[in-house]
């Protein structure tokens, strides 16, 4: 596509995703009850259970931990995307681990399926035992894992307009081999997918409470669609952490599954919060999450999706013109 083309393309695209912006997202709140707390903390604590062991990729625990989430899918009825919801992901094997892990991934289909697809992304994986020592993850990233089923549920009570697909990805922890994998060979034409929205660590206010959103200064087309439910939103939300800081873990655009998407060109909207005096440390544990706050997050995660939801088509013709 000439530049000038392109331009013209992105302006309508902009200008379509701008308008929706003023007229309808201002309702969506109003329409549905927030997600409760018990949709959330009962899973957070049986995904950060001791008896995960951590679930590291290629062990034991990570495999309950895979089957715990396959388990609660069957159970609400949502479906794989093709014969089983386990999709084999090798993985660096560590002493007494194995050396393939798994993507869990599921669709529930759209009221118009067959179009533009988003992927809502959580990793399953933490880093397992270390020194005899069992590392929890509650929040990273069994809240962005426990979110997804949560959030599973509401899809499939109420439909979005397109389909979506969950995916829960396997050695996010060691080298985001699952994502990686996952991009490389997806479940639908890659062609088809517009938009990943990755959740991972969700749940902690430590680091003062507010929820990022990064991904709006590689993709701008999208800030004013997330924009538009912010005022919504019961926790903080920012922009930012996806430009170069004052240090380099500033600067979030690679630090989590959205960077397999980034790298393939499809446009990413990154949810989570500031890193706290537990991150990857032992005491990551879910007796020290706000019930309260996770589910204020996972709420405004819902409202994100149903207010992008209606604009996928333009944000896929946007997606195009920037390729
Ligand atoms: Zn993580």
């Amino acid at each position: 596509m000439n530049p000038r083309r392109r331009f013209l393309s992105l302006a309508l695209a902009s200008f379509a995703l701008a308008s929706f912006a003023l007229a309808d997202a201002s309702s969506l709140a109003a329409q549905r009850a927030p997600i409760s707390p018990d949709r959330l903390m009962p899973r957070l604590h049986a995904l950060a259970h001791d008896s995960m062991e951590g679930r590291g990729a290629g062990t034991p625990g990570g495999a309950r931990g895979r089957a715990y989430i396959e388990r609660e899918l069957r159970a609400m009825g949502v479906m794989p995307i093709g014969d089983a919801y386990q999709v084999p992901v090798r993985v660096r094997a560590r002493p007494g681990a194995d050396s393939v892990g798994a993507n869990v991934v599921a669709m529930i289909p759209g009221r118009v399926p067959g179009g533009p697809v988003l992927v809502l992304s959580a990793h399953h994986d933490h880093l397992g035992i270390r020194n005899d020592v069992i590392y929890n993850g509650a929040d990273d990233d069994a809240s962005g894992s426990v979110a997804l089923l949560a959030l599973a549920e509401r899809f499939k009570a109420e439909p979005l307009e397109h389909d979506v697909i969950f995916a829960w990805f396997e050695a996010e922890e060691s080298g985001m081999l699952g994502s990686r994998a996952f991009a490389a060979a997806p479940p639908v034409p890659v062609e088809r997918i517009a938009l990943n929205v990755n959740l991972d660590m969700v749940s902690r206010h430590e680091g003062g409470g507010t929820l990022w959103i990064a991904g709006t200064a590689h993709y701008p087309f999208l800030k004013p669609l997330a924009e538009a439910v912010v005022s919504q939103s019961a926790v903080p939300v920012r922009f930012g952490h996806d430009t170069a800081g004052a240090r380099p873990s500033d600067n979030w655009t690679n630090s989590s599954d959205h960077a397999s998407f980034h790298r393939i060109g499809v446009p990413f909207l990154y949810l989570g919060v500031e890193d706290h005096p537990d991150y990857h440390q032992p005491g990551d544990d879910a007796d020290k999450v706000d019930p309260a706050f996770y589910a204020s997050v996972v709420s405004f995660a819902e409202l994100l999706v149903r207010a992008l939801d209606p604009q996928l088509g333009a944000v896929h013709a946007a997606r195009s013109a920037t390729r």
